[in-house]
């Protein structure tokens, strides 16, 4: 049996409630191409930390780090990765700042502001370094900011003029295309990007005790699954960048937490393009930790999936959602892969055996060995 060459290599580390992504695509010959995406809670830094620096030393640079919205279970960890020497290794940074939102001239390119850094931008409201790091000090040079968009937005342009489709093409690397946020979605936080900014810089879960998780039976997956439950609202979530990555035939959507419907539409017009109805893809990190509000029929029906990803330990929010889960079950493709990043009594119901055979997929956690690694996934290359 020849094994094929990893295209994709992901791994989702345990970032408690929020998303910690790296995404590489290893090259044969040259150095690895490598993609942050996300920080996790402020309490995710030791983590990652420890991460990049058992990475080799020759080869620790990391391509692009995406700060897909301003929340704080995805930014607290960036912070402390911005105010650290590793944040110079960074080719590109992705992020949609306030000189991003302006929807007065659509069509417009709208740019960073002259002078504007990326630091300022995530700490201007507070003028202060990232909590519980007294003097810290932001690197001392500009860093590179949304240059793959030539200095714009990140978004899914206006639709029409690109077809609603944006590609970055890495040589020998990854072929990413941007399925959120739109002009609209992202336009929607300039009315209140300072008090929004504020709230991410605040930890969720401090204060109340959130109540306890009740577990409900899962005996019934189509009524589940059929639950009609709300659309997700949160304007900073309608403002995630979320992306495909596809190489050598291996893909997977980053969804962050973006909005199921935006998502579908992405990979629908994706797919459109390319004469499909649907756009099969290999895996699914899906969008807003399993939140029902955001997984969603539309979103499993434009991108049938083989691994769908789940990024939460259920602090304070009791992701993912039954609902969520059993759609996906339901829907997805024969033999999916559920990969969750913690194994909590939330998440173990779903590897009960008698469900896992009358459904038909598969469960895994992390190696409690290794349960630092979260999940680690290699996507083969095809061509
Ligand atoms: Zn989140």
């Amino acid at each position: 049996m020849t094994t094929e060459p990893t295209a994709i290599h992901v791994e989702v580390l345990p970032a408690r409630l929020g998303d910690c992504l790296i995404v590489e695509c290893p090259r044969p010959a040259g150095p690895t191409w490598r993609m942050l995406v996300d920080g996790g809670p402020p309490d995710t830094w030791p983590l990652l930390e420890a991460r990049l620096r058992r990475l080799d030393p020759a080869d620790r640079h990391i391509d692009v780090a995406v700060i897909t919205h301003i929340d704080n279970d995805h930014i607290g960890g960036m912070l402390a990765f911005l105010s650290s020497d590793l944040a110079s290794d960074v080719g590109d940074f992705w992020f949609n700042g306030r000189t991003h939102l302006s929807a007065d001239a659509p069509g417009k390119a709208r740019s960073i502001e002259q002078g504007e850094s990326l630091v300022t931008a995530l700490l201007g409201p507070l003028g202060a370094p990232p909590s519980g790091k007294p003097g810290a000090k932001p690197p001392g040079r500009a860093l590179p900011w949304n240059a793959a968009f030539g200095g714009g937005p990140i978004e899914t342009g206006a639709p029409g003029a690109s077809g609603g489709v944006i590609t970055v093409t890495v040589p020998d690397g990854p072929t990413i295309t941007v399925l959120s946020p739109t002009t609209v979605g992202l336009a929607r936080l300039a009315d209140s990007w300072s008090s929004r900014l504020h709230d991410a810089l605040q930890p969720r879960d401090r204060g109340l005790a959130p109540p306890a998780d009740v577990l409900g039976p899962l005996d019934d997956l189509p009524h589940l699954a059929g639950e009609r439950t709300p659309s997700d609202s949160s304007v900073p979530n309608g403002s995630s960048i979320a992306l495909l990555l596809e190489r050598h035939g291996a893909s997977i959507v980053l969804g962050a937490d973006a909005y199921g419907d935006v998502l579908a539409a992405g990979l629908h017009g994706v797919a459109r393009a390319r004469g499909l109805q649907s756009l099969p893809v290999d895996a699914i990190k899906l969008p807003h930790h399993g939140s029902q509000a955001n997984v969603v029929a539309a979103l499993l029906a434009a991108a049938p999936a083989s691994h769908y990803l789940v990024s939460t330990n259920g602090d304070v929010f009791h992701h993912p959602d039954d609902a969520a889960m059993a759609r996906v079950v339901l829907d997805a493709p024969a033999g999916p892969t559920l990969r969750f990043n913690y194994r909590t009594p939330r998440t173990q119901r779903w590897a009960d055996p008698r469900l896992v055979a009358q459904h038909g997929y598969h469960v895994t956690f992390p190696d409690p060995a290794h349960a630092d690694a979260g999940i680690v996934l290699d996507l083969p290359a095809r061509r």
